[in-house]
């Protein structure tokens, strides 16, 4: 008797398993392209594989799955931007975010089922991690999103829920995989990585993936301030962050961005702004500054728009390229993990 669950998933196999696999069952190694090229057109059954042969099909469908995530939500804002509770095979769910651009569309997505990193105003951390994203389900969030809004998606972040180098080979094989010709053919230079600070994995990730884009989540530019914000700063100290950020332009020769999400009375003050210049200057670089997105369970208030413009200004005009990041979505739970806290998804006891 076959079921879903004695079934193993295909998706979860990569490309040598796939390959494995079908000539197990006797088959020629370019159907492992023709199946995965199914795969990324969202076939949700092998039945559905015209170009293989019927009895192949049957057998496959024998013994393997094709899970897929579900739409729980989609929650549309008025400036175009959706966002999606997404859920998954095992009844938890995660988030991606849908952003509309001049250059393309953009996809924000999540990397982990909550976050272990424990940052003092994010939502994503609240419930801890429950556990890592496969790299299968990190690239179905990518195609369930292309599929439902219709839309080609031709930038991929990965800022969503989670810490992409807290799960560092998942987060290598989804990139592998969404670059892949065949299938999406998305350029590594379309997608940025956003990693909270874990240094051994930035200098890694220099050497493996030169093309995809950085981005440092800082918030900080002074360590006591940077440690009572994010607990990863006790294990990375600013001073190892920035020797290993200025590491990776070297070796990459790209533009990196360092995100600064504006907390009043915190981290938004012209010191601060003083500060973090001269941390950055002479980098190649860009500072996003993002006004916080306060979670209900936390104290912390968004600095007022004209703190913010005095903070960008200082950084402009003492050398440092920065912007204020055009908030989106904020009619619709933008900041991370609030939907997923909402709508119970983290379903953590
Ligand atoms: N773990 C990764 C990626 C996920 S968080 C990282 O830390 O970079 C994506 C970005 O959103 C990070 O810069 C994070 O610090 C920021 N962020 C989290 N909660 C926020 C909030 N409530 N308001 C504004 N930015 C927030």
């Amino acid at each position: 008797m076959s079921d879903q669950n004695t079934k193993i998933n295909f998706k979860k196999l990569d490309q040598s398993g796939r390959l494995e696999a079908l000539a197990a069952l006797g088959q020629p190694s370019f159907r492992e392209k023709q199946i995965s090229e199914w795969i990324y057109r969202g076939a949700e059954s092998f039945k559905d594989m015209t170009n293989i042969p019927g009895a192949l099909r049957e057998k496959l469908d024998e013994a393997y799955s094709l899970p897929s995530l579900c739409v729980r939500t989609v929650q549309q804002s008025s400036d175009g931007t959706r966002k999606y509770l997404l859920g998954l095979p095992d009844g938890n769910s995660v988030e991606c975010v849908l952003m509309r651009y001049e250059y393309g569309n953009s996809l924000c997505i999540s990397t982990q089922v909550g976050c272990a990193m424990g940052c003092s105003f994010c939502a994503s951390t609240l419930g801890g991690k429950l556990r890592d994203l496969e790299a299968w389900e990190m690239l179905d969030e990518y195609l369930v999103c292309g599929k439902d809004s219709g839309l080609r998606i031709s930038h991929i972040v990965l800022m969503g829920i989670g810490e992409p180098f807290d799960n560092y080979d998942n987060l290598c094989e989804f990139l592998r995989r969404v670059h892949w010709p065949p299938g999406e053919g998305l350029s590594f230079r379309n997608i940025t990585v956003s990693t909270c600070g874990i240094v051994p994995k930035i200098r890694r990730f220099a050497e493996d993936f030169p093309q995809v884009n950085l981005a440092i989540s800082l918030h900080a530019a002074d360590q006591a301030e940077r440690e009572a914000l994010m607990p990863v700063a006790k294990a990375y100290p600013l001073e190892e962050l920035l020797a290993a950020c200025k590491e990776h332009t070297e070796k990459t020769g790209r533009r990196m961005s360092f995100e600064y999400t504006l907390i009043s009375g915190k981290n938004d003050s012209p010191e601060d702004a003083k500060r973090l210049a001269s941390l950055l200057r002479g980098m190649l670089c860009h500072v996003n500054l993002i006004r916080l997105n306060p979670v209900a369970e936390t104290d912390y208030e968004s600095s007022d728009r004209s703190r913010a413009l005095q903070f960008r200004d200082y950084l402009e005009s003492h050398g440092v390229p920065a912007s204020i990041r055009r908030t989106l979505g904020q009619d619709i739970d933008a900041a991370c993990g609030q939907l997923r806290k909402k709508q119970g998804g983290a379903q953590a006891k």
